[in-house]
């Protein structure tokens, strides 16, 4: 029983400051970062694997004017971005969702999970206990208190063909999924233990709560490479990787 299909939605694009793709940058340039949610189609029923941005960031560049990160994060959403519009186009309502995977609950991962009322939301321990009720987290969007959260710990069997990996350091609770298809056998979809290609492979340091347990984590991604031999593996926010990714309505 694998899974049928792996689809790749843009959610829009959100602007980061280069030092946080590469900490030996110096700031004060900023990069666009695609953002990403992931659609599976299995048997028993679609699984959506993180949200996107919050519709409080649609057609809103200066959501973080007058704070800390002005200047530093600067959403580039639009209406189509939601994931409700993005859902739609794919054939589904958010009461269709069998289940939520939230990698994390920052700001271009969960900013769409207060559509998923009626889903359980799968997080880490670590991630929900950082993030709720802590305003500097992200927008009350990505942490709400008061959803279906189905709290696990560690590595997980969701269904076979989707293994969750406990992967934190990006944040306190990250978690990475190694999706196996029908068509593309495993995918690795690392998420953010690592933003971009040189992260992962080179070592080039990025934004990250705890380095050494992201570093960890990256040398673990790396055996389950050797052990599983995936077809492709995803990183958070690569343009490059996904100027060849195979998007909606393709799927893997
Ligand atoms: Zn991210």
């Amino acid at each position: 029983m694998l899974v049928k299909k792996l689809f790749l939605l843009p959610v829009g694009e959100c602007f980061l400051d280069q030092s946080a793709v590469n900490r030996n940058l110096a700031p004060g340039k900023l990069v666009g970062m695609p953002v990403w949610s992931f659609l599976l189609e299995t048997t028993d029923g679609p699984i959506l694997i993180d949200t996107g941005m919050p519709d409080a960031f649609i057609n809103n560049p200066d959501y973080y004017k007058g704070t800390k990160r002005e200047g530093r994060v600067v959403p580039n959403m639009s209406e189509d971005d939601s994931i409700v519009n993005v859902l739609k186009r794919a054939g589904y309502r958010p009461e269709d969702i069998q289940m939520v995977i939230s990698s994390h609950f920052h700001l271009d991962h969960s900013g769409g999970n207060g559509h998923f009322r009626n889903s359980p939301i799968l997080i880490q321990q670590a991630e929900f206990d950082a993030a709720i009720g802590n305003d500097d987290y992200s927008p009350l969007e990505c942490r709400l208190p008061d959803l279906q959260y189905q709290i696990i710990e560690g590595d997980h069997e969701v269904i076979p063909g989707v293994q969750i990996f406990f992967t934190p350091g990006h944040s306190p609770g990250h978690q990475s999924v190694l999706v196996t298809t029908e068509k593309s056998g495993p995918v690795l979809l690392t998420i953010d233990v690592a933003y971009i290609r040189e992260n992962f492979e080179n070592g080039v340091p990025f934004l990250t709560f705890d380095p050494e347990m992201a570093a960890k984590s990256i040398r673990r991604m790396q055996n389950v490479i050797q052990e599983f031999r995936p077809s492709a593996v995803f990183f958070g926010h690569d343009r490059d990787q996904a100027s060849n990714w195979p998007t909606f309505p393709d799927f893997l």
